[in-house]
């Protein structure tokens, strides 16, 4: 099956695909990598958190470019975004090019409270996350949703929520696997 798997920043979302690859003989793609090792070859950016700054037509190229490569793959989870917060607003992750070369059967949404997913930003050192109050971080997650749903009555797929509250990696987890079966 063809899955994509997508929440805000800081949701947790790699943490848990890690977890699922291990215990599935699921492949993992993350499209994020796939963008940013060709704009780090292309000399575009050092750090995969400047790629949301960069003018949209080069995300939107790097974009394509990124779903071309996971057109020729069946059993696949991509880790993604429904949405990217760039300075010109929220760019949708998952446009209609990117669906059709994708083909997802199941869209995965993950989630937290807005106040978990705060907490959680403030100790990942290793990423440059933007500063947002949790007002903002809730308005990201209900665009995701709307952003699902849109997909979802496009392709077909099917939209599974899943939370991935403090203390609930494991949960989470079966749930996932649980879709998956
Ligand atoms: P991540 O490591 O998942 O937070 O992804 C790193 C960056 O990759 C994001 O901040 C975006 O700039 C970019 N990215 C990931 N998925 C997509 C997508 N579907 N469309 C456009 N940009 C994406
Ligand atoms: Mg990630």
């Amino acid at each position: 099956m063809r899955v994509v798997a997508a929440g805000v920043p800081g949701v947790g979302k790699t943490s848990i695909l890690e977890e699922v690859a291990k215990r599935a003989n699921y492949p993992i793609v993350n499209f994020g990598t796939l963008m940013f090792e060709m704009a780090k070859e292309e000399g575009l950016v050092e750090h995969r958190d400047q790629m949301r700054k960069l003018p949209i037509e080069i995300q939107r190229d790097l974009q394509k470019r990124a779903a071309e490569r996971i057109s020729g793959m069946s059993d696949v989870i991509v880790d993604t975004h429904f949405t990217i917060k760039t300075p010109s607003g929220y760019f949708p992750g998952l446009p209609r090019w990117v669906l059709e070369a994708m083909n997802p059967e199941m869209l995965v949404v993950i989630e937290a409270s807005p106040e978990e997913i705060y907490g959680r930003r403030m100790k990942d050192a290793t990423r440059d996350r933007d500063v947002e109050g949790v007002d903002e971080i809730n308005e990201h997650l209900q665009v995701n949703r709307y952003s699902a749903f849109a997909c979802s009555m496009y392709t077909g797929a099917t939209v599974l929520i899943l939370k991935n509250n403090d203390g609930q990696l494991d949960r989470a987890v079966e749930r996932f696997m649980e879709a998956l079966r």
